[in-house]
């Protein structure tokens, strides 16, 4: 493991007093700035009321310079704490999922066979979900995606969506697999929901009843349309390709882009479907998908969030994006700001985890939310440094997609 104090954001947080070396070599004496160390902190403190006297506002930086020495934050519980792991990484992204159910079978998700779904009483309550997802805002978490198994076959989701807006999440969105959108999506946007991922992995209704193992093309593709006549923005359309299954559409998937002017984003097939049969050969890389698209038309690439999955490019000559997410030929744990919530209650720190962490029996017992939050940073502190796929050693988890919530 790399040394702590390599990374100037958990220093930051070190030195607020939550552990860590701040004061370590990273920090020159006192002697050599005129602005650290005790002798720095004194001249700040005479400086600071001087200004105070002649100033009615006292500079901005104040409140930064000034934070190590405060008692008061010293003082601060960790539940208000912003949530940082032990690489640096910001933690702001929350996925939840509300449910472990879905009406599809997609082949890299799900198997043919049934599952066991999780007892009703494992399942988070709504109330216990508000509550986490009220101290998690507490530290820091802005987006959340509302996700599953399917969310929509939960009775309730849109109820859920009100609340989550409510507690002030600032990037609400969910994914869905489309079938269930057109007769809920006026709830949803009324509810608050700002966007929206639909998952579509063919464009061939037949090869997409293959895909599901459903016959509901017809209402997916009109959920998209219900998606685009919406206020939410983007509208992003999801597919995995799978070599030999839908690699060949990747052409179609383009020009759907364009011309429905919609976001298409390929991701690469991981290993976590529910029938182990994923294997390098079957997936298809980003780089081959960015080849085969920029031949057809010219891509510009477009600005994105260093923590965001997606590399995203627009068409030179229309409208449209694209998106590669590529966690297995390019990972980004590097800039990862994600953590995930299953429906029963568990914390993970990496779609890959081999653990995840009990939060609901902190819910369900005496715990406050104090003690939460606690537990919530003792876990992010564990935030693996990626996810190990590419590694001679590396093991499936045992939770598939479905249960964890893409
Ligand atoms: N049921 C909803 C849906 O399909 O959009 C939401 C849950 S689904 C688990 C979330 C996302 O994970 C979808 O975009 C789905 O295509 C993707 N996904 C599922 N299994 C995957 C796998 N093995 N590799 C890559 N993506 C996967
Ligand atoms: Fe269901 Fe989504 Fe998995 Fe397909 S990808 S089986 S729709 S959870």
């Amino acid at each position: 493991m790399l040394p702590r104090n390599r990374y100037p954001c958990y220093q930051a947080r070190g030195a607020q007093g939550t552990g860590g070396n701040a004061r370590s070599s990273r920090w020159p004496p006192s002697q050599s700035s005129p602005w650290f160390g005790k002798e720095g902190i004194q001249r700040l403190a005479s400086y600071r009321d001087a200004t105070l006297v002649s100033s009615p506002k006292p500079p901005v930086v104040w409140a930064f310079l000034f934070v190590p020495a405060s008692k008061d934050l010293a003082s601060r519980t960790k539940k208000n704490m912003p949530l940082l792991d032990k690489f640096g990484r910001q933690i702001y992204d929350l996925r939840v999922s509300v449910t472990d159910r879905c009406n599809f079978r997609c082949v890299y998700c799900r198997s043919a066979n049934p599952e066991n779904n999780m007892a009703e009483h494992a399942l988070l309550e709504w109330d216990e979900y508000e509550r986490l997802v009220k101290i998690l805002v507490g530290m820091g978490i802005r987006k959340v995606r509302v996700t599953g198994g399917e969310p929509l076959v939960r009775p309730g989701v849109e109820e859920f969506i009100a609340r989550l807006k409510k507690l002030g999440v600032q990037d609400l969105s969910m994914t869905t697999n489309g079938h269930l959108l057109v007769d809920r999506l006026d709830a949803l946007v009324a509810a608050g929901l700002d966007r929206i991922n639909i998952s579509l992995d063919s464009l061939n209704k037949e090869k997409f009843e293959q895909v599901t193992r459903t016959k509901t093309f017809d209402q997916v593709m009109a959920g998209i349309e219900a998606a685009r006549a919406s206020s939410l923005r983007p509208v992003k359309v999801n597919a995995v390709l799978v070599r030999g299954l839908n690699d060949d559409e990747v052409e179609a998937f383009a020009e759907f882009a364009r011309e429905k002017d919609i976001v298409m984003r390929f991701i690469e097939f991981m290993p976590l479907d529910a029938d182990r049969a994923w294997n390098r050969d079957l997936m298809v890389p980003a780089a081959e998908v960015y080849k085969r698209i920029s031949a057809k038309w010219p891509l510009i690439p477009v600005v994105h969030e260093r923590s965001e999955t997606a590399r995203k490019y627009r068409f030179a000559d229309s409208g449209g994006e694209i998106g590669l997410i590529a966690p297995v030929t390019q990972p980004f744990c590097g800039h990862c700001s994600r953590i995930r919530l299953t429906a029963d209650g568990k914390l993970r720190t990496c779609l890959f985890s081999k653990d995840d962490h009990d939060l609901k029996s902190l819910l369900r017992g005496p715990a406050t939310d104090r003690e939460i939050g606690d537990a919530i940073h003792a876990i992010v502190d564990q935030k693996e440094k990626g996810h190990r796929i590419n590694e001679p050693d590396f093991v499936a988890p045992s939770r598939t997609m479905v249960f964890i919530g893409g």
